[in-house]
């Protein structure tokens, strides 16, 4: 490769980051804000109401060029187009399932790939986007958990995964909900995420309602309090996943931190609107946590909270040594919250086939994982030990 391509490969990956290197690069205004774009014109001594324009553009319009910003005159948009972009990370592939559902591979640097999931179905569609590139939790039924923590998404690759997709996904808007559930830890990266909340919510902007977003988490109780106190609050669901501190603090390494009863108590005092709830999800893992003794203690630890519950039977794959139950006892389980007229759900597991299913996000660049290529952090006997397997 020649020095002159190297360096234009590079600099288009600066780009993509939203950094800029003086003289060399520019910078990507997806996921600025109004703040930002107003000053972003005030450096170019234009009147504040440019920014609005701009901004109405990237969110509203999903404009993704300057010669497509009829309302500016010419010469600021080459002004613009010689120092800024409006850019979201490639799309390095996408894997097709038999159900419909679409996994996207971004590439968001070299080397470093996220995932995002179109899940159409029959009355709305849902888009599922990540948060960080891996993640540090480090829970063993999920396959997210076994690839290193290399960074947090920017503001502007979350938001540009959802512009990315509606772009993409082929056919006619229905009602659409986001939820962020793929790759990481949202509560991890909270100032990110909560911007690209902010962006995605705004109404001169993608005005998608904030009762459209769902914010999964494994339970950062800290943030899950400050999440409480913003004045834009997406739904939160709760990966619980287990009824005891001995089996979850196994399952999800950070119940050593935050227990459950932390954890719940944290719930309870969140703020919900009329009629919203808080989704607690419950991944079902044979013999682990499936149990008619584990359904009666869920029962027990939830009452009196605004809940639904999703119970989601473990998705397996290679680099999980766990076991999906049977339909019986996935059954029993939710008869037994049913009958304590709980609001409970099964989901059934969309996109399995191109390892698009909840916890089966790893970057892959093919559609299924395999044996040959281990996880980088593979799981510990002891941990398998102490659930008894
Ligand atoms: N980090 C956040 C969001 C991403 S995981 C969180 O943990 O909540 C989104 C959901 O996928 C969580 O409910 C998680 O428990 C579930 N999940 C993870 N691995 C899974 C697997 N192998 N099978 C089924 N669900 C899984
Ligand atoms: Fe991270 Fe969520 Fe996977 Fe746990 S389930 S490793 S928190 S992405």
């Amino acid at each position: 490769m020649t020095p002159k391509l190297e360096r234009a490969i590079v600099n288009c990956f600066k780009v993509r980051h939203g950094k800029q290197v003086v003289g060399t690069d520019k910078t990507n205004l997806v996921g600025a804000s109004l703040e930002e774009l107003t000053s972003v014109v005030q450096d170019l001594s234009e009147p504040s109401y440019r920014a609005r324009q701009i901004y109405a553009g990237i969110y509203c319009r999903r404009l993704r060029s300057w010669e497509q910003f009829t309302d500016l005159s010419k010469g600021l948009r080459k002004r613009l187009e010689d120092a800024y972009v409006i850019e979201y990370p490639p799309v390095a592939k996408t894997f097709e399932s038999r159900d419909g559902t679409r996994r996207y591979l971004f590439e968001v640097s070299p080397g470093q790939k996220i995932e995002s999931v179109f899940i159409p179905e029959e009355q709305r569609e849902t888009f599922c986007i990540s948060s960080q590139v891996g993640c540090a939790v480090e829970c063993l039924f999920c396959v997210t958990g076994k690839l290193p923590m290399r960074r947090n998404l920017s503001a502007g690759e979350i938001v540009a995964q959802v512009l990315s997709l509606e772009q993409c996904r082929g056919c006619a808007p229905k009602r659409l909900n986001i939820v962020i559930m793929g790759m990481g830890e949202p509560l991890h990266n909270y100032e990110n995420v909560m911007k690209a909340v902010r962006l995605m919510t705004d109404k001169e902007g993608m005005a998608i309602s904030p009762r459209r977003i769902t914010l999964s988490t494994s339970g950062v109780v800290p943030q899950i309090k400050r999440l409480a106190a913003e004045p834009v609050i997406p739904n939160l669901a709760i990966a619980l996943n287990a009824t005891t501190d001995a089996v979850r603090d196994v399952l999800i390494p950070i119940n050593r931190k935050w227990d459950i009863a932390t954890l719940l108590d944290a719930c309870r005092r969140f703020p919900l609107e009329r009629r919203q709830r808080i989704t607690f999800e419950y991944v079902l893992i044979e013999e682990v946590n499936d149990t008619p003794e584990d359904a009666r203690r869920l029962v027990a630890l939830l009452e009196g909270l605004r809940k639904k519950i999703n119970l989601i039977p473990l998705n397996a794959d290679p680099w999980v040594p766990l076991r999906t139950p049977s339909e019986d006892r996935i059954l029993a389980f939710q008869k037994i919250l049913t009958d304590h007229s709980i609001t409970v759900y099964i989901r059934r597991p969309r996109g399995q086939d191109v390892s698009a299913a909840c916890g089966m996000l790893a970057g892959r660049d093919q559609a299924q994982g395999d044996l040959l290529h281990p996880p980088p952090k593979p799981v510990e006997e002891s941990a398998l030990a102490r659930l008894g397997l």
